[in-house]
């Protein structure tokens, strides 16, 4: 996708003047501001209706940039020569002397930063020189955007700028791993766990029910509004029917996530499909059962925590 020069120029003069601003990401997209500034991540918490003490991701260019901020150690090192930029987000100590804002940490003394891979997401942080804190730029606990227009639909006219960058490619949040201390998952996303375990050589698991810590990994999450019933074979006819096979009948009910099985397909599919259910005022979403491996872990991550009443 052609980026236009003004485009970007307009998101820095922005986020300069510490406002917040939709900033395409290839996991979903984000509502964008200086991580250095107290006044501008404030903004974040007050657009997106977010707890205070959900901790916000921060995004960054590369490593130097990184480097000012976090201590870094060997499990980081691995992970972010295989992976980085792309969809996976690190817990790192912060440094004593780090200029990263309080409200983006909790007032912690450990931070969560992401590479993103979006080309027009690193365009702009080139050329700005301030990290940048993004949650989901959405009202919290509501489906995450994927799209300008889901930006838009969102926030309306309360956010100054959007900068587009198309669809979101993976479509799904990052994969957290906490490298503060021994490895941990944190939360499952665009990144498959075992391609992490692969790399670090050890057989991390994520439970579902684990001790909540962060307001972010609570149960009612990505949530549509309306309830989700996981595997079921036969749907009922007034629901909307979500599937990742191709059916013989031709449903006007039917929600393809994938036609053919495709796990990635159906992830990159899962937000913009629940939006627009939303959108049709359907009372009940059903599921076709989702293969609990790979992203298919994720996909069903997030529709439980979308089902969670
Ligand atoms: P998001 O809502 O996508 O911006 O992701 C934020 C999530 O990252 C939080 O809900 C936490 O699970 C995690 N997180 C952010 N900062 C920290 C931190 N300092 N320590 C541990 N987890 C964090
Ligand atoms: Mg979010």
């Amino acid at each position: 996708m052609k980026i236009h020069k003004y485009s970007i120029k307009k998101s820095i003069n922005f986020l300069k003047k510490n406002e917040c601003i939709g900033m395409p990401t290839e996991t979903v997209y984000g509502l964008a501001a200086n991580a250095y500034s107290d006044k501008a991540t404030l903004k974040i918490f007050k657009l997106k209706k977010r707890p205070k003490n959900n901790p916000l991701i921060v995004h960054y260019y590369d490593l130097d940039t990184l480097k000012k901020d976090c201590h870094l150690n060997k499990y980081f090192n691995k992970l972010f020569k295989k992976f980085c930029p792309g969809p996976i987000t690190f817990i790192l100590k912060l440094k004593k002397d780090s200029h990263i804002s309080k409200n983006v940490t909790n007032n912690k003394n450990t931070v969560a930063v992401r590479f993103p891979k979006h080309p027009i997401a690193r365009l702009l942080l080139r050329k700005i020189n301030f990290p940048l804190a993004a949650p989901s730029a959405n009202i919290s606990s509501s489906i995450s955007p994927v799209t300008k227009s889901d930006v838009e639909d969102e926030f309306g006219n309360k956010i100054k700028y959007i900068l587009n960058g198309g669809r979101s490619v993976i479509g799904l949040e990052s994969t957290i791993v906490d490298v503060s201390n021994k490895p941990k998952i944190i939360r499952l996303g665009g990144l498959d766990l075992k391609n992490i375990n692969k790399v670090l050589k050890l057989n991390l698991k994520y439970k579902f029910k684990n001790k909540i810590k962060f307001p972010g990994q609570t149960k009612l999450h990505y949530s549509p509004g309306v309830p989700i019933k996981l595997n079921v074979k036969i749907p009922k006819k007034k629901s909307a029917y979500l599937l990742i096979n191709k059916k013989k009948i031709n449903d006007k009910n039917y929600f393809y996530l994938s036609r053919k099985r495709n796990l990635t397909e159906a992830g990159k599919n899962l937000y913009k499909t629940l939006r627009n259910i939303k959108k049709r005022k359907f009372k009940l979403i059903e599921v076709e059962k989702i293969p609990n491996v790979g992203i298919g872990q994720t996909i069903n991550d997030r529709l439980k925590r979308a089902s969670t009443k």
